[in-house]
């Protein structure tokens, strides 16, 4: 069976607050042609990381847009999701590949998936490589099928993207967080490049009085009279918790009274969950100042909520990164970060807003310190974080993107706006590292062989002119 993740509907109206009038009205206008449009989005938990965290939120406001939207996870064995990890680590650059007896896992458990894809769709959204293989089994079915890969899966292991080559070539189109993920000579043809987004009104984002949030934590039994460090991230080691607590060690001899909360949830399609959360209680000790909670000890999305709303410094410390929303939750409630320089959190701490990009786990205790000891400095720059988040990855952005793409798959564009947005953005002219779309004076330029392109920010037209072939390749495959 395929789970059907019930989720209501939302208002999109509610977001004009935090998003602007402007990018609803957007929303409303790109949605004209796309009225009753049945798009399925599949993926393979309902809980737990990134993809579940956007589809929960997202879902509910296309309904509110006029569109048949659904929401549907995959069944899967412990095996089968270790299967599936292991073809994510091996897209994200592990060397440990998958052996034949796991492919056939993964064969049988989508074969046994396709057969519950019963109801027909205008679009079938599939979400990173555990569902990628129904695209082949279902076949087409008149309906669009796009795969939707939230991983950095720029220099995969070669062996295993050579085996998703040819599922992926039957799809309509990939999208990408970055315009350097898109393997390179991969398929399908058309590539599209969309960062993710957090939602402002969610329980995990949503304002949080600072008395509820420091009460929330008191009783958790977190000190909340002391410095609080914080990573919230799924146990795995991409994400280098240990390194985290190897960083606040090093905090924690020039600054005896900071705490160290590490918070993961264990998803489902994750198994090496439990291992890395063993290896981090077992490297934490009898620390009493660091805590390890999970969503199973009852931390969920209001506990997240307090810790990134109370904690100090919010460190991401990854060492290959997806996207990393929760850089942008820490940021949307004023908590300056200090993260790795990896996959997409360069995008959300461009130019040194918001907190400081790190390579090392001494500079990443240097910089933690650093905030610890001025404060003041650290919501300053957590207060311009949180307005690159709210220009750029909010909820409404990501869903406009999205809708232009079905648009421009189905041929069915809907009238040009009136007026330029108030952001001034026309939504034509797109920069080739991040997919945003840019205002008409965006100043941030570059020549590369004769020809001028246009970026969002410096840091964006930095990583292009360090390497311009791993864009152009994404860029010369979008749209025309
Ligand atoms: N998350 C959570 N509880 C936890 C750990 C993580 O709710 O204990 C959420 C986190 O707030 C974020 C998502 O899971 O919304 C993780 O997304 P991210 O893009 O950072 O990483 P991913 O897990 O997708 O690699």
């Amino acid at each position: 069976m395929l789970q059907n993740v019930a989720v209501g509907r939302d208002n999109l109206d509610k977001y004009r607050a935090a998003a602007g009038d402007a990018a609803v009205e957007e929303l409303r206008r790109l949605a004209s042609t796309l009225q009753g449009l049945r798009v399925l989005h599949l993926n393979a938990t309902a809980y737990g990381g990134g993809v579940a965290e956007i589809l929960r939120s997202e879902v509910p406001l296309l309904r509110d847009l006029g569109i048949v939207a659904r929401w549907k996870t995959i069944p899967g064995s412990n095996e089968f999701f270790a299967v599936t990890k292991a073809i994510h680590n091996a897209l994200q650059g592990g060397t440990r590949g998958v052996t034949p007896a796991e492919w056939d896992i993964y064969e049988q458990t989508s074969v046994l998936a396709a057969a519950h894809v019963e109801e027909s769709y205008d679009i079938v959204v599939v979400h990173d490589p555990q569902p990628l293989m129904l695209r082949h089994l279902v076949g087409r079915r008149d309906a669009i099928w796009i795969w939707r890969c939230h991983i950095d899966s720029s220099a995969p292991d070669p062996a295993v993207l050579a085996r998703l080559v040819p599922l992926l070539s039957e799809y309509d189109a990939a999208v990408y967080t970055l315009g350097s993920f898109a393997p390179p000579d991969a398929p399908p043809a058309r590539v599209e490049i969309i960062p993710p987004a957090i939602d402002p009104l969610s329980p995990k984002n949503m304002d949080l009085d600072e008395g509820v949030a420091t009460e929330v934590l008191d009783w958790i039994g977190v000190d909340v009279t002391r410095p609080l460090l914080l990573q919230v991230s799924r146990f795995d080691h991409w994400k280098d918790p240990l390194g985290v607590i190897a960083a606040y060690r090093i905090v924690k001899r020039r600054m005896p009274e900071v705490q160290l909360a590490l918070v993961g949830s264990m998803a489902l399609d994750d198994p090496e969950g439990w291992q890395v959360y063993h290896e981090i209680s077992s490297d934490a000790g009898d620390d009493p100042d660091i805590y390890l909670f999970t969503n199973l000890t009852g931390v969920g999305n209001i506990e997240v909520n307090a810790f990134q709303r109370h904690a100090d410094v919010a460190i991401q410390k990854s060492l290959r990164e997806g996207f990393g929303l929760v850089v942008s939750e820490a940021l949307w409630k004023g908590t300056p970060v200090v993260a790795g320089r990896a996959g997409g959190i360069p995008l959300q701490l461009a130019d040194g807003v918001g907190g400081y990009l790190v390579d090392s786990v001494e500079e990443c205790a240097e910089r933690v310190l650093e905030l610890l000891r001025d404060p003041a400095a650290g919501r300053r720059l957590a207060h311009a974080g949180r307005e690159l988040v709210r220009r750029r990855f909010l909820l409404p952005r990501l869903i406009g993107d999205e809708l232009r793409l079905y648009a421009d798959l189905l041929e069915q564009h809907p009238a040009p706006p009136r007026t330029l947005t108030a952001a001034g953005i026309t939504g034509e002219d797109r920069d080739p590292v991040c997919g945003m779309r840019l205002h008409p004076d965006a100043d941030h330029q570059l020549s590369h062989a004769g020809k001028r392109y246009r970026f969002c920010s410096a840091s964006c037209a930095r990583e292009f002119a360090q390497n311009p072939e791993l864009f152009l390749r994404t860029a010369s495959r979008g749209a025309p």
